[in-house]
């Protein structure tokens, strides 16, 4: 059996691995980008080495045989989902979710204001980063506001609020340090619409942002006065609690008058972004709990200064061709795996991670979940149910006929030596290669 794997960040890799189990299979796992391990590589923040290590367990995946990494090619434009079902006798669609949700308030295409999808790619150093406009927005900017508070917003804040020297061991570009290091920002402030018991930040991720070198953190107690449901809930839930102990330790500190503050703000959600040209200011509504747990404003507002607005309100997933798209929830529909359509399976699509969950979960969640499809799969196959492919084992030779430079997992060990080598030139284990046209020359050389 060949399968091809549509994305080869975690999930799609941890599908390839459940694969490996069964004899007689091969697993092509395709990518846009010349290099593997998508949001491990360009969404786990670069300060976080030991989550970041997760790709040397994903890197042993690729080097089993059968199992071969094509990057650099794009579904959807390259070759179509149509020709990989040619080829092959599953595909599993495991492309994540790289868009970003909207706040739908005025201001927000303001310049300035950024999705934090495009703010983490930048400083993961991704080969599509709009690369100018961070190094114009940071050396220009002394406020910002962060909108949200899941574990991105956490991460945005932190590498925001964090020294250059905090950063330096990092496998960040260096004109990503140079810029870091440019920035003229004092102050973060975090938002959150609801109270500290509804966040859905974990706490190991919280408690870092009271540990750094040149920042104070900033809390009104006012925000930890919960409500008789909130209290009910961090007493039910630990990971609630140790949340709000750490944010009611915080409201308990005095500034000690660090050259950068972080105030983390609850009860508060934006209602406008304003600006001529550029974001200067955000308008933001106090909010007040509502019996289902949701939050509903007050009308009393304030305004805070901002010349960057990082929206860090979740990732979105997006439709790959003309396949089944909930649009809604957009993710793909799916029972136990099976792509679905109309209510009937999709002969030979498979679906895992968050293009078929939404994007929730940390990155062991996604291996159970690239498990359950394969499995799916496994008795798809067992059962007979299966197409048969029009051109078996021709990926290769359709790739050359549309003169498609692939790259393959020897051309990602290229790379990979390539950024050890370039980081070993400023004692660091690694350097990330951010320029496309540098990775696909590394890839070869
Ligand atoms: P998230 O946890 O879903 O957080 C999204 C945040 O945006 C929530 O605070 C949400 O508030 C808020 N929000 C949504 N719409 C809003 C609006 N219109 N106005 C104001 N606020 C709004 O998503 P995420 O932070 O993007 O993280 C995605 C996943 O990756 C999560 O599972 C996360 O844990 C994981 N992750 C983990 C790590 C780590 O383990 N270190 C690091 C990064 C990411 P409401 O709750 O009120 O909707």
């Amino acid at each position: 059996m060949r399968v091809a794997v549509v994305g080869s960040g975690p999930s799609g890799i941890y599908a390839a691995d459940a694969l490996m189990a069964e004899d007689g299979v091969e697993v092509d796992i395709i990518d846009m980008l010349p290099v593997p391990f998508g949001l491990v590589r360009y969404g786990v923040a670069p300060d976080h080495l030991s989550i970041r290590s997760v790709r040397d367990t994903l890197n042993k995946v690729l080097q089993k045989p059968g199992v071969r990494f094509i990057g650099n090619v794009t579904v959807g434009t390259d070759v179509t989902p149509e020709d990989l079902l040619a080829c092959y006798d599953a595909v599993i669609l495991t492309y994540g979710a790289s868009s970003d949700r909207r706040l739908g308030i005025p201001g927000e295409d303001l310049d300035g204001s950024v999705a934090a999808t495009d703010f983490v790619a930048w400083y993961c150093g991704h080969p599509d980063a709009d690369r100018a406009r961070f190094e114009r927005l940071l050396p220009t900017a002394t406020s910002a506001v962060v909108v949200g508070v899941g574990n991105v917003a956490v991460d945005v804040t932190r590498v925001l609020a964090k020294t250059v020297g905090e950063l330096d061991h990092t496998d960040m570009p260096q004109h990503v340090l140079d810029t870091l290091a440019s920035s003229g920002i004092t102050d973060v402030y975090l938002l959150g619409r609801r109270g500290p018991a509804q966040a859905t930040f974990t706490t190991k991720e919280l408690k870092e942002l009271g540990e750094l070198l040149e920042a104070d953190v900033i809390v009104d107690p006012a925000d930890v006065a919960l409500d008789e449901a909130s209290a009910a809930a961090a007493d039910a839930d630990r990971a609630v609690g140790r949340n709000v102990d750490v944010i009611r330790e915080w409201s308990t500190r005095a500034p000690e008058g660090r050259p950068r503050r972080i105030h983390v703000r609850f009860l508060s959600r934006p209602v406008e972004l304003t600006g001529d040209g550029r974001v200067r200011s955000v308008i933001v509504e106090r909010t007040r709990l509502t019996p289902d747990g949701g939050a509903e404003g007050t009308g009393v507002t304030e305004e805070i200064p901002a010349d960057l607005v990082v929206r860090s309100v979740g990732y979105r997933g997006t439709q790959l061709g003309g396949l089944p798209f909930d649009e809604r929830r957009n993710v793909i529909p799916h029972e136990e795996g099976r792509v679905l359509d109309g209510g009937a399976a999709v002969p030979g699509f498979y679906v895992a991670g968050w293009i078929k969950r939404g994007p929730t979960g940390i990155i062991g969640t996604n291996k159970k979940d690239a498990v359950a499809t394969v499995a799916s799969l496994v008795a798809d196959r067992d059962a007979g149910l299966l197409p048969t492919p029009s051109r078996p084992g021709e990926f290769d030779a359709l790739l050359t006929e549309r003169g498609i430079q692939a790259v393959t997992t020897s051309g990602w060990d290229s790379i990979d030596a390539a950024e050890r080598a370039l980081g070993a030139t400023r004692g660091r284990d690694r350097t990330t290669i951010h320029d496309r046209d540098a990775l696909l020359r590394a890839a070869v050389s």
